[in-house]
């Protein structure tokens, strides 16, 4: 019996589309389409969206082009890098700290739900410094930010608790809270758990068409039939700009291309082994719960191939081996690229179209749509259930903000 036939005995229903699937699974798609809330796009944050909406007992379609997290989601390193990176605004820096929380105290509801394991690991991130200057300027550029759990370490404590590390390393700043996860386990097991609670994910969906008349959404047209709903959420990552233009509304969204790659460890190198997550300014090395470590990311704005360079790989590698010498040693394994999905002020569409009732938006997450997924299904749901963005703290965020700042120029 086939995987999608098996499915269909959940309460919820995973089905594909592709030319290997039967008629009768398409018939049975298609005297199905109505729901509540139709979601565009089965990456990170569509499944978030997914998983709250079915989590309030809510009606929830999501609809992917091909495979879950099979776009951006399946590149990131999976860092929920909530106290290290440097946000330009300070709603996204409450979010991505509210965002990690909430995706910690999930995490046992969404594995038992879907029986996958989102490999979340909360073993801290260390960022390392070669001089004291270099140790000084951060400490004075970042002390604002350094609210939560942090410690500096010198040589001596560094090397006692990070032998592993360069012995050119100055010092460095541990992070403990800091955590990650495997970014493709937890779409999927996002999807999964939605899935489970009642919600239909549809993979291999082509050409969808939003369907809006007299200035409200009815619903999107696509290649497995029409589909009615109240509210369209368009969480298509780096298509979400192509697919909202639709509906007359333009939100850039700027490619940012990214190529990281994994090398493996003896099992005797052990103790040249990261065991926390190194966070440089420029590579970052992460020690994944499945054995692997992955090192990233070149970032090349304006780019959205997926090619990989020989260039971007030796430098990673090379940066990474100046911090952890033991690389060199390791089993190289492979290397991807990913496109970062950015925007032209940084921060992501979410919210409600104003100009269009029933349609919102989730895209734009830039580099921390893993971290900023838990937050961003948690946002929407409340927004469907009535919420204001005013109410919700994200006005900021709103789709249409851009548009509105030209009219008032
Ligand atoms: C190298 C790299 C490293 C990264 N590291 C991290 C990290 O450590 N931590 C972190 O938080 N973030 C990281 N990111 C960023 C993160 O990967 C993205 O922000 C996140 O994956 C965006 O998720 P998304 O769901 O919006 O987009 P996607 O994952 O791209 O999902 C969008 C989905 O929509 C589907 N779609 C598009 N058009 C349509 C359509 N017309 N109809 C139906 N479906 C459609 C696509 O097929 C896709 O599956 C990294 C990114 C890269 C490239």
């Amino acid at each position: 019996m086939s995987e999608e036939v098996r499915s269909r005995s959940r309460s919820g229903s995973l089905y594909r589309t592709g030319t290997a699937y039967s008629s009768q699974i398409r018939g049975e798609i298609r005297g199905k389409l109505h729901a509540e809330t139709i979601v565009v796009g089965g990456g990170v944050i569509g499944c978030a969206i997914a998983y709250e909406l079915a989590s309030q007992g809510k009606e929830v379609i999501l609809v992917e082009r091909s495979r879950i997290a099979g776009g951006t989601s399946c590149a990131a390193a999976g860092m929920l890098a909530s106290d290290s990176e440097e946000f330009h605004s300070p709603v996204l820096t409450k979010l991505a700290h509210e965002s990690k929380a909430l995706l910690h105290q999930q995490t046992e509801h969404i594995s038992a739900l879907s029986g996958i394991d989102i490999g979340l690991q909360q073993h801290g991130f260390i960022t390392p410094f070669r001089q004291e200057n270099e140790m000084n300027n951060y400490r004075d550029k970042r002390s604002g930010d350094l609210t939560t759990e942090h410690v500096w370490w010198d040589r001596s404590i560094l090397q006692h608790r990070a032998p592993w590390i360069s012995e050119e390393a100055h010092g460095a700043l541990y992070r403990p809270s800091e955590s990650e996860v495997l970014p493709v386990n937890l779409a999927r097991a996002y999807a999964r758990a939605a899935q489970t609670l009642g919600a239909k994910v549809i993979e291999g969906v082509q050409n969808v068409r939003l369907n809006v008349d007299a200035n409200r959404v009815q619903g999107v047209d696509t290649s497995i039939g029409m589909m009615t709903c109240k509210h369209v959420i368009i969480a298509a990552g780096l298509q979400g700009g192509e697919l909202i233009k639709q509906a007359g509304l333009n939100l850039p969204v700027l490619p940012v291309k990214g190529e990281i790659a994994a090398v493996r460890f003896a099992d005797h190198d052990t103790g040249y082994r990261p065991d926390k997550t190194v966070y440089a300014d420029n590579v970052y090395i992460v020690p994944k719960a499945n054995g692997e470590v992955w090192i990233g990311a070149t970032s090349l704005p304006g780019r959205s191939d997926h090619i990989v360079t020989v260039k971007g790989i030796q430098q990673l590698l090379a940066s990474a081996a100046s911090w952890v010498p033991g690389i060199g040693q390791a089993q190289y394994l492979r290397a991807w690229a990913g496109v970062r999905p950015s925007t032209p002020d940084g921060l992501p569409y979410i919210g409600a179209c104003e100009s269009i009732p029933g349609l919102y938006t989730a895209f734009g997450h830039y580099r921390n749509g893993i971290l900023l997924s838990a937050i961003t299904g948690r946002l929407m749901a409340n927004l469907i259930g009535g919420h204001t963005s005013e109410e919700l703290g994200i006005e900021e965020l709103c789709p249409e903000r851009l548009s509105r700042k030209e009219i008032m120029q």
